[in-house]
């Protein structure tokens, strides 16, 4: 078998000018970083601002085996395949961080025939948006003790200071740490600690910024710190924002980049899909709009977490509209929500697979009837699969109102999802979207994740103890009440414990903890364990990767 890595470099690229001509985007709106990469200029998205938006697809998934079921590579081969019917197409992704390049899921760029190329620099640093991200980040970090060493006119509280320093690795030794340590000199000692550079709220903001004035005015409202009687201290108090957005004024441009079969993809901004929306810059995917007929995008985890917050935080905030959604399902994934184990997904096993298919129902059902979107169903073909399981899933499925295709782009690149790309242009062509928010912003931050939990998750209901209520109490009481939850809880699950798989109901939501992402403009509310800094396993996949004496990069995927 051929690895992802070699197929990405035996491919035939085009300039990037070359890509961008098909695309009506003239040289001169070009900045290139080389001959394969480049930005788009804000000045051309302005110019386009009369034109018609194309349709939009949303791509999410069921909740997936701990391996990742092929959301990223269905977008890229979906996108390919349109092209090849015939539509002006574009792909919209996040960055990836560097954290898994070098851990353990590896790159980000897709996989088998559908990736986007060069898929060595996407990977690697690619345009240097997440180090202007986390170098904005720690520019405030640094402004936070300077204040404090300097007189702290405005009694930031060292032992409240809740905004924490960033790195693009994993590294779980810098999780907690002491800062100020040496004497008067190098300011006052305190607690810190460092997450990883795309768990920051300025990723997050820059994912959901309309502009670089959105960007720089959200900047200004993050809160970094409280005082001793607890009133919030925002960037906006350190005059840090217009500083912060001076070093991200060209990371805010959309990256340029090609598909393996030279179609236009943008992938730009990277936030986590729990204590963040999990999709790729509202910039880019407005841009991707104006471009084309039909823009394919991701969403990141399962339909439960990603997709809802495209729904209820990017859609509401930034008037995207999503036409249809494309939920990507696999066989294995299916088995494993009937009970089976990871070493036994490859053996055929239709009484397991059927027993998943209540999986499958619950998250069509969300998408249908809650989200209100038309919904394409994904079988993303492994070569284990079975003739028999394929058959039986279709079966199952038939009367849902959701068409279910299998599509094989891993294995074939665009040409394996024809039949998807058609299904999802007749979708859009026969069913209007009857697009809705799960909740309304007014309600009360209590009642939206209780809306969330009973109808989306099968809870009952949820809980919280006394600590964490007062804590919501206070976020209502400082102006934040009418704020979109943002959800952090396990991918693997429909519930808080990543051990019930399949359609669990009846199950409590425990809202762990509750955090202001006042620039985000979210509450994330913390259901379970998550990592905000991961670290490396025993055999991080940095070893395998080695540069030769040509320069070319190896042992990526
Ligand atoms: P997600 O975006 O849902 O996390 P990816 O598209 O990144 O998933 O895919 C996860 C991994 O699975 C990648 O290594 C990819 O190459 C691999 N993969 C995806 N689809 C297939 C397939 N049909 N057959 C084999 N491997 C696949
Ligand atoms: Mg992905």
């Amino acid at each position: 078998m051929t690895s992802d890595i070699a197929i990405a470099q035996s491919a035939k690229m085009l300039r990037i000018s070359q890509v961008a001509q098909r695309y009506d985007i003239e040289e001169e709106y070009l900045e290139p970083y080389g001959h394969y990469k480049a930005k788009i200029s804000l000045d051309f998205l302005d110019t386009l601002k009369d034109k018609p938006d194309g349709k939009l697809i949303m791509v999410t998934a069921i909740n997936p085996t701990p391996a990742g079921e092929g959301k990223t590579t269905t977008t890229i081969g979906l996108g390919d395949a349109l092209n090849r019917i015939g539509k002006k197409a574009i792909i919209c992704l996040r960055e990836p961080s560097m954290g898994p390049v070098f851990g353990m899921k590896g790159g980000a760029a897709g996989g088998g025939y559908s990736q986007v190329i060069p898929m060595e620099d996407i990977n690697l640093h690619f345009t240097g948006d997440i180090s202007a991200v986390a170098l904005a980040n720690n520019l405030l970090s640094a402004l936070i003790d300077n204040h404090i060493h300097h007189g702290n006119e405005l009694g930031i509280d060292a032992r409240r200071v809740i905004w924490k320093r960033v790195v693009d690795m994993n590294d779980r030794s810098l999780r907690n740490i002491t800062v100020g340590l040496g004497g008067p000199a190098n300011g006052f000692p305190r607690a810190d600690g460092f997450n990883i550079a795309v768990a920051s709220e300025v990723m997050a903001i820059f994912c959901l910024a309309t502009s670089l004035q959105d960007l720089k005015e959200r900047l200004g409202k993050i809160v970094v710190a409280y005082t001793r009687d607890l009133k919030p201290v925002l960037a906006s108090d350190l005059k840090a924002h217009g500083a912060m957005a001076a070093l991200l004024k060209d990371a805010i441009k959309p990256n340029m980049v090609q598909t393996l079969e030279n179609n236009l993809a943008l992938i730009h901004g990277g936030p986590f899909a729990n204590i963040a929306t999990g999709s790729n810059s509202v910039i880019a995917t407005k841009s991707a709009l104006k471009l084309a007929d039909y823009v394919v995008t991701e969403s990141g985890f399962g339909a439960d977490l990603g997709a809802e917050k495209f729904v209820d935080i990017v859609c509401r905030k930034s008037g995207l509209r999503p036409d249809c959604a494309v939920i990507v399902v696999t066989i294995r994934a299916l088995k494993y929500h009937g009970g089976v184990n990871l070493p036994d997904l490859g053996k055929e096993n239709l009484a397991a697979l059927e027993k998943g298919i209540a999986h499958l129902e619950r998250h069509v059902n969300n998408i249908r009837n809650h989200y209100g979107l038309p919904c394409v169903i994904c079988i993303n073909h492994f070569t284990l699969d079975t003739d028999a399981e394929i058959q039986l899933l279709k079966e199952k499925m038939a009367s849902r109102g959701a068409p279910i295709v299998v599509s094989k782009h891993w294995s074939e690149g665009g040409k394996g999802a024809e039949e998807l790309a058609q299904t999802v242009v007749n979708v859009i062509e026969t069913t209007p979207s009857n697009f809705k928010f799960v909740y309304d912003e007014k309600e009360s931050l209590w009642n939206k994740m209780a809306t969330l939990a009973t109808k989306l998750y099968g809870a009952r209901d949820i809980v919280a103890d006394s600590k964490v209520k007062a804590q919501i109490r206070k976020l209502e009481e400082d102006g934040y009440g009418n704020y979109p939850i943002c959800v952090a809880k396990t991918q693997y699950s429909f519930a808080t414990d990543p051990a019930l798989r399949g359609a669990p109901s009846g199950h409590s939501v425990n809202i762990r903890e509750v955090q202001l992402a006042a620039g985000a403009e979210f509450i994330v509310m913390l259901c379970g364990d998550v990592m905000t800094m991961p670290g490396l396993p025993k055999v991080p996949s940095s070893n395998m990767i080695d540069i030769d004496a040509d320069g070319r990069i190896v042992g990526l995927f």
